[in-house]
This record gives structure tokens, sequence and C-alpha cells, in this order.
């Protein structure tokens, strides 16, 4: 079986036939691209785009379908018109002078993308004339000038050229021009008290994207207590960097996958996070968390938790892979951009930190910073080998990053400055509704003490906050428009005593009169 570059012609169903018992469809497009050994799919060779077999898609009631495979070599005999060319030649009249690539756009629709004729000529090395409707046949052959290891060989040196045409959207080089302290500060309004972790993140991301060199990528090993912040950093990262996240829960994982989750499985996530725009899904930050559960083997002998790992290093170590969208989609995902985040609380990890701390503080007395330097330096490689990730795995994780877990102090500051603090979302969310908040100095401690007992770093403050809201919220909703002033009275209180409403003075009149 022959599988070079080929021709196909690309049938749609043709809507407004209504009255009639069968589908009709019309010739959309020419397609240059590879049919599949068993002649089922048609791959789209500039978009990786799948086309079923017309007959196939009938059968399945998908819409669209190829029909008419042509070898490139055997065009100049090849009737391919044949039946549909009225279609053609007044698909073609008003497109002269440009070349066309079937494509899907971002809403899903058919597309053609298209390039000058004079800058195909130049880049492929064709002397491809068009001018008249009649020369469709001709215009192909010369397309490809009957040469198929030329297109081909010319695709494979310049890859880049094949991104000018990625599912009929533009590609923006995206490119970070900002001096990185200020990317530092800004991600500093939002996450308190982690600024070692920040600044060793934003430069592994500062050089993967302003290098784009794949072998010098890094990725990234975060760990840290619950509540540390490792799933709002990301955020953050997210929103200051203008890039799409996606955050898999590894826990959901097993080491065959199961039917929803598996490795293909965060790439198709990845893409339609993206909003099926190829080129921004592949610079997307990728967050694994709960990494650590898939460390060791606890004694659950049902699968090797470790190959999941192993499975994982598919993506963590960049390459291209085909990846089906729907049944009729699919797309060559390169994740040699992906910037991957794994985090974990590595429980264990921090309990040898703590316990070295304390041999520390009590031997040599040192202040509280140098501890945690001189603890930090411990945790290795090789302490996250012995908590049981593979050293494969680990090989591929050049920045790693511990999160402090958060004093009494660090919850206080969370409440007051960060933008992520419920009191201050709450405050700008009433603000809005013409209704001020008035905070009392001592309730900022009262709160993070509250949440301080609860062991679950930041976490807790919002659980704590919305306590206390809630009969706030009641009250302010049963009355929407007559709520002025909502005073917190220092009681943390999750009941009525906690807070005191003003409202509106209500203007009486007598008679249509002001009093
Ligand atoms: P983790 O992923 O480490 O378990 P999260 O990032 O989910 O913790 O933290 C839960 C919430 O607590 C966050 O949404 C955020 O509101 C708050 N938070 C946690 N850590 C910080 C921090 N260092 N600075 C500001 N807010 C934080």
């Amino acid at each position: 079986m022959n599988r070079d570059l080929q021709i196909a012609i690309h049938f749609k169903e043709f809507e407004g036939q209504n009255g009639l018992d069968f589908p009709v469809y019309t010739a959309e497009g020419v397609l240059i691209g590879k049919l599949s050994e068993d002649e089922r799919y048609f791959t789209e060779y500039f978009t990786g785009i799948k086309y079923l077999n017309l007959d196939i898609a009938n059968a399945n009631e998908v819409n669209e379908g190829f029909r008419f495979v042509v070898r490139i070599k055997d065009l100049k005999s090849a009737s391919l018109f044949k039946g549909v060319d009225n279609v053609y030649k007044s698909f073609w009249k008003d497109k002269e002078d440009k070349i066309y690539f079937y494509s899907y756009n971002d809403k899903d629709e058919a597309d053609f993308v298209y390039m000058e004729v004079d800058e195909f000529n130049n880049r492929l090395g064709t002397n491809l004339v068009v001018n008249t409707t009649e020369e469709i046949n001709e215009m192909i052959d010369l397309l490809l000038d009957g040469d198929k290891e030329k297109v081909e060989s010319y695709f494979e040196k310049h890859p880049e050229y094949l991104e000018l045409i990625p599912n009929g959207q533009e590609t923006k080089e995206y490119k970070i021009d900002k001096p990185i302290s200020e990317t530092i500060s800004e991600i500093k309004k939002y996450i308190i008290a982690q600024d070692e972790a920040i600044k060793k993140i934003v430069i592994a991301i500062y050089k993967n994207i302003t290098f784009d060199n794949p072998s010098m990528k890094s990725n990234i090993l975060m760990y840290g207590p619950t509540g540390s912040g490792k799933t709002a950093i990301i955020n953050t990262l997210a929103k200051v960097f203008d890039l799409p996240v996606w955050i898999e829960d590894m826990t959901r994982f097993t080491e065959t996958g199961y039917k929803g989750a598996d490795i293909d499985d965060i790439l198709v996530n990845l893409y339609n996070n993206a909003e099926g725009n190829l080129a921004r899904a592949e610079r997307s930050i990728l967050f694994l968390d709960e990494i650590d559960k898939k460390a060791s083997n606890d004694g659950d002998k049902s699968f090797n938790k470790g190959d999941v790992l192993k499975s994982l290093l598919k993506i963590v170590e960049g390459g291209k892979f085909e990846v089906s969208i729907n049944s009729y989609e699919t797309v060559m995902f390169d994740t040699s951009k992906l910037t991957v985040i794994v985090g974990g609380a590595f429980t264990e990890l921090y309990k040898k930190r703590e316990a070295k701390k304390d041999t520390i503080v009590r031997g040599f007395g040192l202040t509280e910073e140098k501890e945690i330097q001189s603890s930090n330096k411990e945790i290795t490689i090789k302490d996250f080998e012995k908590h049981g990730m593979p050293i494969e795995f680990l090989g591929r994780f050049k920045t790693i990053v511990r999160l402090n877990e958060l004093t009494l102090d660090d919850m206080i500051t969370i409440l007051k400055d960060s933008d992520l603090s419920a009191l201050k979302n709450y405050k700008k969310v009433l603000k809005k509704e013409g209704i001020e908040l008035v905070i009392p100095e001592e309730i900022y401690i009262k709160i993070a003490e509250k949440a301080y007992e609860y062991h679950t770093g930041a976490r807790s403050l919002n659980i704590v906050v919305d306590r206390i809201f809630e009969p706030i919220l009641y009250e302010y909703f049963e009355d929407k428009n007559n709520v002025e002033v909502v005073e917190l009275n220092g009681n943390l209180s999750e009941d009525k005593s906690g807070f005191k409403l003003t409202k509106k003075q209500q203007q009486l009149t007598i008679d249509g009169f002001e009093i």
C-alpha cells in the first residue's frame, strides 16, 4: 500500500436540501495528505485534521468526509474532477492568485486559509501560475510539481511553515518583554511569603519562553504544605503571563489509565482549554497536582504508581503527539513548549525538614532565615527518589521549589494585602453594589488566628471569612436596595451579632412633598 502524499476531495453535507430523504454532499476543498492503511481516514498534511471516508462518514452520520483519493504521481492522468466540475469551477472563480488549504476556524466552521501564489512559489521553489478556473487540474499538478519528495522534504526542513496554517487561526509569536522584576512584583500582589519560590518559577518561565529551546527547557517541581499557595501560584502565573493553564489532579490516574483519564486526555484538555487554538495550547502551563500520591508504592499492588509517572515522561520530555480531538479530528500536539509544573505536599519530606530545623535551632541557635536555608539545602533529588519518585522522572525537573509553611503573620498579611484575600474581595464586590464595608483592625488578627488552628494554611482563611459573611449576605439579599453600610464589629460571630447593617434613610413623603 502506498502511503505517500496524496490528494483527496473533501465533501461536506449540503445544508438547505430539505425535503430530500438522502444527504447531498458538496465538494469543499482539495486536501493534500495521507490515507490510512485501511483507507478509513485521510489526514491532512498541513493541519493534521482527519477526515473519514465518505461511506463510513455517512454510516456514522458524520457530515464530513473525503472521496476520490488520487496519488500525486498519478495526477496527470487522473480525471480528478469528474462529476464535480461545476462546483469546482464556481469555487475557484474568485479565488485566483492564492493557494488555498482547507481548515477549521475556531468556531469549528469550515474555512479556507490561503497564501499568495508568489509566496508559495518562493517557499517551495515551484513555478505555479493560476489564471483561469479551467485549469484546476493543472494547478494542482503544478502546485505539487508532480514531485512529492520536494514538498515533503520542504516541510520537514521548515516545520515553522506549517505553523502558518494552524487550524485556520493566526499565530502570534508569544514573547515577554517586561523586566522580570515587574512580573515578580505583579505576582507578589497575590501571593504572600513565597518570594524565593516565585523568583525561581518566573526565571524558569522567562527562560523557557525567551530561548524557546526544548533541550534547555526547565520543568518545575514544587512542594509545600496544603494551603501554602501551590494552586494559587499557578492561577496567578496564568493571569500574569496570559497563558492558558490546566490543572490535573494526578490521583485520577492509574497505570494504564481508565476511561476519561489517560495521558492523551491531558493533551485534549489543554487543546480544548485553549479554545482549539493549537499554538496557544502548546504554550500552556500544565500543573500536575498531588504528584506525591503517585510516588511511593504503599502496599497497593493493583498497579505500580511509579508507572504513571513514567508514562507522563512522554509529555514532560517534549515531543509531537497525534491526538484525537473527536471522532474525525486529529491534531499534532507538540509538547516541547509546555511549562510543566508538578506539585505535591510531600509531607514526609517536610517532616524531615522540620526535624532538621529543630536540631539546628537547638544545637546552633541559628536565626529563622538561616534555618530555612540550611535545611533547604538538605532536600535534594535523592530525597525525592527515596520518597518513591522514579529518577528518570526527577531528571526532567531542573527547577525545584519549596513553598514555606505559612505563619500566623503571613495569614494576617494575606487577609490585609493579597489580591486573593477573601475580605478584600468582599469589600470590592460590595463597593460595586454601592455598599461600604467597614473592617475593624482587630478582626484581621482574629480571623487569621482562627484559621491558623485548622492547620490547612491559607485555605481556611476563606472558610472563616465565608462563614462570617453568610448572615450578612442573607440580610443583604433580603433587602438589596436599601443597605448602605456593613460594619464588622470585631466579633468572630457567624450570626447577626458579628456585624451592623446601616440602611439608607427612607425619604418619607406626604402628598408628594418630601418631609
Ligand atoms: P495548595 O495548592 O498549596 O494546597 P492553594 O493554593 O489551593 O493551596 O491555597 C488555597 C487558597 O489559600 C488560595 O486560593 C488562596 O486564596 C490562599 N492562599 C494560599 N497560599 C497563599 C499565599 N501564599 N498567598 C496568598 N494567598 C494564599
